[in-house]
Protein backbone atom coordinates (compact mmCIF):
# COMPACT_ATOMS: atom_id res chain seq x y z
CA UNK A 1 0.00 0.00 0.00
CA UNK A 2 1.38 3.32 -0.98
CA UNK A 3 -0.05 5.77 1.39
CA UNK A 4 0.70 9.88 1.31
CA UNK A 5 0.59 12.23 4.39
CA UNK A 6 -1.10 15.42 4.65
CA UNK A 7 -0.15 17.98 7.26
CA UNK A 8 -2.97 21.20 7.75
CA UNK A 9 -0.63 23.34 9.31
CA UNK A 10 -2.11 26.83 7.33
CA UNK A 11 -3.95 27.70 10.64
CA UNK A 12 -3.68 31.07 12.89
CA UNK A 13 -2.05 31.19 16.20
CA UNK A 14 -4.97 32.84 17.09
CA UNK A 15 -5.67 31.39 20.42
CA UNK A 16 -2.42 30.22 21.58
CA UNK A 17 -1.24 34.06 21.48
CA UNK A 18 1.40 33.55 18.74
CA UNK A 19 3.00 35.94 17.15
CA UNK A 20 3.27 33.57 13.96
CA UNK A 21 1.38 30.81 12.35
CA UNK A 22 0.56 28.10 15.10
CA UNK A 23 3.16 25.10 12.92
CA UNK A 24 5.23 27.65 13.38
CA UNK A 25 5.61 27.98 16.83
CA UNK A 26 8.50 26.07 18.33
CA UNK A 27 8.92 23.04 20.60
CA UNK A 28 12.08 22.54 21.77
CA UNK A 29 13.18 24.87 19.25
CA UNK A 30 11.62 23.00 16.18
CA UNK A 31 8.32 24.16 14.95
CA UNK A 32 5.50 22.18 15.72
CA UNK A 33 4.96 21.15 11.87
CA UNK A 34 8.54 19.78 12.15
CA UNK A 35 7.33 17.21 14.59
CA UNK A 36 4.13 16.53 12.96
CA UNK A 37 5.86 15.37 9.46
CA UNK A 38 8.69 13.17 11.51
CA UNK A 39 5.72 11.72 12.71
CA UNK A 40 4.19 10.70 10.13
CA UNK A 41 7.42 9.45 8.67
CA UNK A 42 9.14 7.37 11.81
CA UNK A 43 5.01 5.84 11.11
CA UNK A 44 6.35 4.93 7.28
CA UNK A 45 4.60 7.67 5.76
CA UNK A 46 7.77 9.19 3.52
CA UNK A 47 5.60 10.89 1.02
CA UNK A 48 4.36 14.40 3.01
CA UNK A 49 2.24 17.22 1.51
CA UNK A 50 2.39 19.81 3.93
CA UNK A 51 -0.81 22.75 3.53
CA UNK A 52 0.75 26.43 5.00
CA UNK A 53 -0.39 30.05 4.87
CA UNK A 54 0.11 31.78 2.00
CA UNK A 55 1.91 34.64 3.22
CA UNK A 56 4.31 32.66 5.25
CA UNK A 57 5.40 30.04 2.49
CA UNK A 58 9.41 31.00 2.57
CA UNK A 59 9.35 30.67 5.96
CA UNK A 60 7.83 26.78 6.06
CA UNK A 61 10.51 26.31 3.08
CA UNK A 62 13.05 27.57 5.50
CA UNK A 63 12.08 24.94 7.94
CA UNK A 64 11.26 21.35 6.44
CA UNK A 65 12.86 18.94 4.64
CA UNK A 66 13.39 19.52 0.81
CA UNK A 67 11.96 16.59 -0.49
CA UNK A 68 8.19 17.29 1.49
CA UNK A 69 5.86 19.30 -1.04
CA UNK A 70 4.25 22.53 0.30
CA UNK A 71 0.81 23.80 -1.01
CA UNK A 72 -1.05 26.88 0.15
CA UNK A 73 -4.01 26.42 2.34
CA UNK A 74 -7.08 27.86 2.58
CA UNK A 75 -9.12 30.20 5.06
CA UNK A 76 -10.15 27.27 6.84
CA UNK A 77 -9.11 23.77 7.71
CA UNK A 78 -11.02 21.73 5.25
CA UNK A 79 -9.94 24.13 2.74
CA UNK A 80 -6.49 23.69 3.24
CA UNK A 81 -6.99 19.46 3.40
CA UNK A 82 -9.13 19.94 0.17
CA UNK A 83 -5.84 22.12 -1.66
CA UNK A 84 -3.25 19.22 -0.10
CA UNK A 85 -5.41 16.62 -1.51
CA UNK A 86 -5.26 18.02 -4.72
CA UNK A 87 -1.62 17.39 -4.76
CA UNK A 88 -1.45 13.84 -4.08
CA UNK A 89 -1.05 11.95 -6.69
CA UNK A 90 -3.16 9.58 -8.85
CA UNK A 91 -0.55 6.78 -7.70
CA UNK A 92 -1.32 6.67 -3.83
CA UNK A 93 -3.58 4.33 -2.41
CA UNK A 94 -4.25 5.37 1.07
CA UNK A 95 -4.07 9.09 2.48
CA UNK A 96 -3.00 10.52 6.02
CA UNK A 97 -4.32 13.74 7.87
CA UNK A 98 -2.78 15.06 10.61
CA UNK A 99 -2.82 18.06 12.34
CA UNK A 100 0.77 20.29 12.60
CA UNK A 101 -0.87 21.25 15.99
CA UNK A 102 -0.82 17.51 17.42
CA UNK A 103 2.99 17.51 18.13
CA UNK A 104 3.85 14.60 20.40
CA UNK A 105 2.06 11.86 18.19
CA UNK A 106 3.59 9.09 18.69
CA UNK A 107 4.73 7.51 15.34
CA UNK A 108 2.87 3.77 16.62
CA UNK A 109 -0.76 5.96 15.94
CA UNK A 110 0.40 6.18 12.47
CA UNK A 111 1.01 2.32 12.07
CA UNK A 112 -2.49 1.24 14.01
CA UNK A 113 -4.23 3.37 10.95
CA UNK A 114 -1.92 2.15 8.53
CA UNK A 115 -2.82 -1.62 9.75
CA UNK A 116 -6.68 -0.30 9.76
CA UNK A 117 -6.22 0.73 6.19
CA UNK A 118 -4.28 -2.52 5.23
CA UNK A 119 -6.91 -4.74 6.33
CA UNK A 120 -9.75 -3.27 4.27
CA UNK A 121 -11.03 -0.06 6.21
CA UNK A 122 -11.93 2.75 3.58
CA UNK A 123 -11.71 5.58 6.85
CA UNK A 124 -9.83 5.38 10.04
CA UNK A 125 -9.72 7.65 12.83
CA UNK A 126 -8.04 7.32 16.20
CA UNK A 127 -10.66 7.60 19.63
CA UNK A 128 -10.13 7.98 23.18
CA UNK A 129 -13.14 7.70 25.11
CA UNK A 130 -14.47 10.59 27.15
CA UNK A 131 -13.61 10.59 30.84
CA UNK A 132 -15.72 14.18 32.10
CA UNK A 133 -19.27 14.29 32.63
CA UNK A 134 -20.74 15.48 29.43
CA UNK A 135 -23.73 17.99 29.14
CA UNK A 136 -26.37 19.79 27.00
CA UNK A 137 -26.52 23.18 28.49
CA UNK A 138 -29.28 25.58 27.05
CA UNK A 139 -28.84 29.25 25.26
CA UNK A 140 -28.44 30.74 29.14
CA UNK A 141 -25.75 28.42 30.00
CA UNK A 142 -28.16 25.84 32.35
CA UNK A 143 -27.66 22.39 32.09
CA UNK A 144 -30.23 20.69 30.13
CA UNK A 145 -29.17 17.01 30.20
CA UNK A 146 -26.25 14.95 30.91
CA UNK A 147 -25.14 12.60 28.15
CA UNK A 148 -23.72 8.97 28.21
CA UNK A 149 -20.65 9.59 28.05
CA UNK A 150 -20.00 5.66 27.51
CA UNK A 151 -20.53 6.04 24.01
CA UNK A 152 -18.81 8.70 22.92
CA UNK A 153 -15.44 9.29 22.24
CA UNK A 154 -12.67 12.66 21.52
CA UNK A 155 -11.61 12.02 17.90
CA UNK A 156 -7.75 12.54 17.05
CA UNK A 157 -5.33 12.86 14.34
CA UNK A 158 -3.66 11.32 11.99
CA UNK A 159 -7.12 9.72 10.03
CA UNK A 160 -6.77 7.27 7.38
CA UNK A 161 -8.88 7.03 4.29
CA UNK A 162 -8.52 5.18 0.40
CA UNK A 163 -7.63 8.04 -1.55
CA UNK A 164 -10.15 7.85 -3.65
CA UNK A 165 -12.80 7.53 -1.07
CA UNK A 166 -11.57 10.73 0.37
CA UNK A 167 -10.89 12.60 -2.90
CA UNK A 168 -15.15 11.56 -3.99
CA UNK A 169 -16.01 12.35 -0.53
CA UNK A 170 -14.55 16.42 -1.48
CA UNK A 171 -15.41 16.41 -4.40
CA UNK A 172 -19.27 16.18 -3.59
CA UNK A 173 -18.51 18.36 -0.51
CA UNK A 174 -19.83 22.12 -0.97
CA UNK A 175 -17.11 24.75 -1.85
CA UNK A 176 -17.96 26.97 1.46
CA UNK A 177 -18.40 23.69 3.73
CA UNK A 178 -16.36 23.48 6.80
CA UNK A 179 -16.00 20.72 8.74
CA UNK A 180 -13.54 20.10 11.83
CA UNK A 181 -12.39 16.49 10.65
CA UNK A 182 -11.71 14.60 7.47
CA UNK A 183 -14.24 11.91 9.00
CA UNK A 184 -16.95 13.72 9.06
CA UNK A 185 -16.32 14.64 4.80
CA UNK A 186 -16.24 10.64 4.54
CA UNK A 187 -19.34 10.10 6.44
CA UNK A 188 -21.24 12.69 4.97
CA UNK A 189 -20.75 10.85 1.72
CA UNK A 190 -21.89 7.37 3.22
CA UNK A 191 -18.30 5.83 4.12
CA UNK A 192 -18.14 4.27 7.21
CA UNK A 193 -15.73 5.33 9.48
CA UNK A 194 -13.86 2.63 11.65
CA UNK A 195 -11.89 3.42 15.16
CA UNK A 196 -8.41 2.83 16.66
CA UNK A 197 -7.15 3.40 19.90
CA UNK A 198 -6.09 7.14 20.29
CA UNK A 199 -3.28 8.21 22.46
CA UNK A 200 -3.09 11.12 24.93
CA UNK A 201 0.22 12.05 23.55
CA UNK A 202 -1.84 12.59 20.19
CA UNK A 203 -3.42 15.73 22.14
CA UNK A 204 -4.17 19.02 20.21
CA UNK A 205 -1.48 22.27 21.16
CA UNK A 206 -4.10 25.25 20.76
CA UNK A 207 -4.05 27.45 23.97
CA UNK A 208 -1.08 28.62 26.05
CA UNK A 209 -1.96 25.79 28.16
CA UNK A 210 -1.23 23.03 25.60
CA UNK A 211 2.09 23.98 24.60
CA UNK A 212 3.03 24.37 28.47
CA UNK A 213 2.06 20.75 28.59
CA UNK A 214 3.87 19.67 25.52
CA UNK A 215 7.04 21.20 26.49
CA UNK A 216 7.00 19.54 29.89
CA UNK A 217 6.41 15.95 28.21
CA UNK A 218 9.58 17.14 25.94
CA UNK A 219 11.80 18.23 28.64
CA UNK A 220 11.35 14.65 30.67
O1 LIG B 1 -7.55 25.50 14.64
P1 LIG B 1 -7.22 24.07 14.93
O2 LIG B 1 -6.13 23.91 15.91
O3 LIG B 1 -8.41 23.23 15.23
O4 LIG B 1 -6.65 23.51 13.55
C1 LIG B 1 -6.30 22.15 13.39
C2 LIG B 1 -5.24 22.06 12.32
O5 LIG B 1 -5.76 22.54 11.09
C3 LIG B 1 -3.99 22.88 12.65
O6 LIG B 1 -2.83 22.08 12.47
C4 LIG B 1 -4.07 24.04 11.69
O7 LIG B 1 -2.82 24.53 11.24
C5 LIG B 1 -4.86 23.45 10.52
N1 LIG B 1 -5.59 24.48 9.75
C6 LIG B 1 -5.32 24.63 8.39
N2 LIG B 1 -5.96 25.63 7.69
C7 LIG B 1 -6.82 26.48 8.29
C8 LIG B 1 -7.11 26.33 9.69
C9 LIG B 1 -6.48 25.31 10.39
O8 LIG B 1 -4.52 23.88 7.83
N3 LIG B 1 -7.38 27.46 7.58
Amino acid sequence: MHAVGIVAAAGSGLRLGADRPKALVPLADRPLVCWAVDTLRDGGVADVVVAVPGDELSAFVTVLPLDVRLVVGGTTRTASVRAALAAVGTGADAVLVHDAARPLTPPDLVVRVLEALSAGARAVVPVLPVVDTTVVVDDDGVVADTVDRSILRRVQTPQGFARDALVDAYAWLPPDAELTDDAAVVRAAGVPVVTVAGDERAAKVTVPHDMALAELQVSR
